[in-house]
């Protein structure tokens, strides 16, 4: 039985190290995590639970093991998955999506996304053997990937590199629409189709380099913008005898899945001052992000409302991954750096209006 209404929302806490730079000035620390419980507690007082907590020294490898390889074997059954990463800038979003791509990290170093990658392309392999070995007729796969950013409500192909940005964003005509079973599809963004791991990372490395560039044109911080990393599974297979097999031709069966890896855009609130003309309408857009989805999750938690309605056209962000969060699995990692007290105070609350 599949249960394809059901949303499973999971809400993680990660607490990053300070940094070399951060101990010589003596940040002191203002969270303490709960021995055995997934509890954290700001400054005295402030306590907030979550399903999973993890504290400064979490490797890389516990982060992925915990949270993300379930949902990349549900990828395999024909379910989406989103990842969120939230928290102001600086408090480990990117290292914990694993786009920092520093040549200096090493394996155990990786993050959410590299892993994630190679995860899929082995239990690819791993699913043909099996097949071959039991002589039953191989699955076969198709992944591709898309890379998009969103700035002040506009969407910017990552993997179109060819032109400048400028003329990019003019020419850009990307589309959002929604199909007739309520899936969301995108026009004009650019699919990379990829057949090995170390291909699938290429192209991330050339998307995380062109959001770099982007923002260096456009003069702005890429901190202001959300850059959703997508990966599409096809799979073709004999039909599995238990399985409702809705879409079965022949005693074959196809599952479509799609991974959404969401950097979100820093959650820190713009200073008044200074922010005016351009800055100004930044920080009003960013906030619109992720506010509209602050939105819909509290309307998914809500189950009086779940029925009726999810704002979820309130923002690009929202309404392109509207068929990924209701009746989904996602997950939201909530990054804090310990020493802003008033960020990590806004950050720990952010998702906790589900609960
Ligand atoms: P963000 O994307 O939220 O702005 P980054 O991921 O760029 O933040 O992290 C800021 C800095 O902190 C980077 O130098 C990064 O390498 C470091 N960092 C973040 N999280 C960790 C961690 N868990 N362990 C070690 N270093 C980290
Ligand atoms: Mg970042």
């Amino acid at each position: 039985m599949k249960l394809k209404n059901l949303t499973v929302f999971v809400l993680m806490t990660r607490i990053r190290p300070q940094l070399a730079k951060e101990k010589i000035e003596g940040c002191h620390i203002c969270t303490s995590v709960m021995p055995g419980e997934p509890q954290v507690v700001l400054g005295k007082d402030k306590a907030f639970t979550y399903d999973y907590i993890f504290d400064m020294d979490t490797q890389q490898e516990t982060i992925y093991n915990d949270c993300t390889e379930r949902l990349i074997e549900g990828c395999f059954e024909g379910y989406n998955a989103t990842i969120f990463a939230y928290g102001q800038t600086g408090s480990g979003k990117t290292y914990t999506m694993g786009t920092g791509f520093d040549i200096t990290i090493g394996e155990d170093e990786l993050g959410i996304i590299p892993r994630a990658v190679n995860h899929l392309f082995r239990g690819m392999e791993e699913r043909r053997q099996a097949a071959t070995e039991q002589g039953r007729p191989v699955p076969e796969f198709k992944i591709n990937a898309q890379f998009l950013e969103l700035y002040n409500e506009e969407v910017l192909d990552l993997f179109d590199t060819a032109r400048e940005v400028e003329a990019r964003k003019q020419r850009s005509s990307i589309k959002i629409h929604e199909d007739a079973n309520g899936g969301i599809y995108t026009i004009g963004v650019t699919t990379r189709t990829v057949t090995s791991a170390a291909e699938m990372l290429q192209c991330l490395k050339i998307g995380a380099l062109s959001r770099t560039t982007a923002s260096t044109q456009m003069n702005v911080q890429s901190s202001r913008s959300h850059a959703i990393f997508t990966i599409h599974l096809c799979q073709v297979r004999v039909c599995v005898p238990d399985n409702d097999c809705t879409a079965q031709i022949n005693g074959f069966e196809t599952l479509t899945a799609k991974f959404h890896f969401v950097d979100l855009a820093g959650s820190e609130r713009l200073k008044r001052t200074g922010a005016t003309g351009e800055r100004a309408k930044e920080g009003i857009s960013i906030n619109c992000g992720l506010l509209a989805l602050g939105n819909v999750i509290s309307a998914l938690g809500d189950r009086s409302k779940r029925s009726t309605h999810v704002p979820y056209r309130d923002s690009k962000l929202t309404r392109l991954l509207q068929d990924s969060l209701g009746g989904n699995r996602f997950v939201i990692f909530l990054c804090c750096k310990d020493r802003d007290f008033m960020e990590t105070l806004n950050t720990l609350k952010y998702a906790n209006r589900a609960r």
